[in-house]
């Protein structure tokens, strides 16, 4: 019997790509009809499974990411943000639900995938875990109940090959963090510190990026303030986290008024 709804994988080569690949495939509620590659890439043409070195799943890897999504219930795309962009085209399209983890999506990005939202179901995270989503309401909480005397600063952590920083979650912490404290976080982030900076501005909330190893994801957010602070803290130690989140997304989607969505309204979080 043919489990539904048929999935597709973006980027199925990426770390995240081969994860969900095998979460997908072993998952008894749905399908993997998909895997999707650039073109170009030397998996093209290959069974994904054999390509990542296991057994055949039956799908082989395309450059051809309009028929895969045309005949997808839905996508998951962790990849790049022209990539990602390029998707929701094809997913507002054939109104497959596209599920968006790729992160260092910039603001005009993100405002390109309005229109697609119009027309289908978007579920975007910059981190799908359930404990980092109950680490933004919890941030947004502490940063409501503290005034200005608590100076935020989220610290993140990722392995060597992260290319974005802040990373997408450190930003969602950061926005939780602004919305507690009821200002606009484009007008109180402080990026990037080196040099001579002067002290740090009252109300300010500050970012700082370690890059390492194979470090999969950790993210403090600090209150602090003299004589005491506070931290909230979540440590990613495996990947799955990432990928569980975004298949329960695929199957939240199924069936949904258009629009866009975030893993608040997929885990019942959001007020
Ligand atoms: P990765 O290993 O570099 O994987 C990205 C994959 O996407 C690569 O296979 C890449 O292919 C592919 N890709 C890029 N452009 C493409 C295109 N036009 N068509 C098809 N495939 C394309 O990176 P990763 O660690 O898996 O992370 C991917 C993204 O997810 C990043 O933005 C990361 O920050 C984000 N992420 C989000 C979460 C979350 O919970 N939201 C969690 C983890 C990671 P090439 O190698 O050929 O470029």
């Amino acid at each position: 019997m043919t489990k539904s709804p048929a999935i597709a994988v973006m980027g199925a080569s990426g770390r995240m790509g081969q994860m969900l690949i095998s979460q997908v495939s072993a998952h008894e509620g749905m399908t993997l009809t998909g895997a999707v590659e650039r073109a170009g890439h030397d998996w093209i043409g290959q069974d994904v499974g054999v390509a990542m070195g296991g057994a055949a799943l039956g799908v082989i890897v395309t450059d051809d990411a309009a028929a895969a999504i045309g005949t997808a219930s839905a996508i998951i795309d962790f990849t790049a943000p022209a990539a990602t962009l390029a998707f929701a085209a094809h997913a507002a399209k054939s109104g497959a639900v596209h599920v968006i983890g790729t992160t260092g999506m910039t603001a005009e990005d993100i405002a390109k995938l309005e229109p697609f939202a119009e027309k289908t179901v978007i579920i975007r995270a910059g981190n799908m875990s359930l404990g980092v989503n109950l680490l933004t309401l919890l941030t947004k909480k502490v940063a409501a109940a503290l005034d200005a005397d608590f100076d935020i600063e989220i610290i993140e952590a990722h392995h060597h090959h992260k290319v974005d920083a802040p990373s997408g979650t450190a930003l969602m912490l950061g926005e939780a963090a602004a919305q507690g404290r009821g200002v606009a976080l484009e007008d109180v982030s402080d990026r990037g510190r080196d040099g001579i900076t002067g002290a740090r501005k009252r109300g300010d909330i500050g970012f700082a990026a370690i890059r390492g190893g194979d470090i999969v994801g950790e993210h403090d957010v600090m209150f602090a303030a003299p004589g005491e602070r506070i931290v909230l803290r979540h440590i990613a130690s495996d990947r799955t986290v990432f990928a569980r989140g975004a298949l329960k997304a695929a199957l939240w989607g199924q069936g949904r008024e258009a629009g866009a969505y975030d893993m608040l309204d997929v885990l019942g979080l959001n007020d």
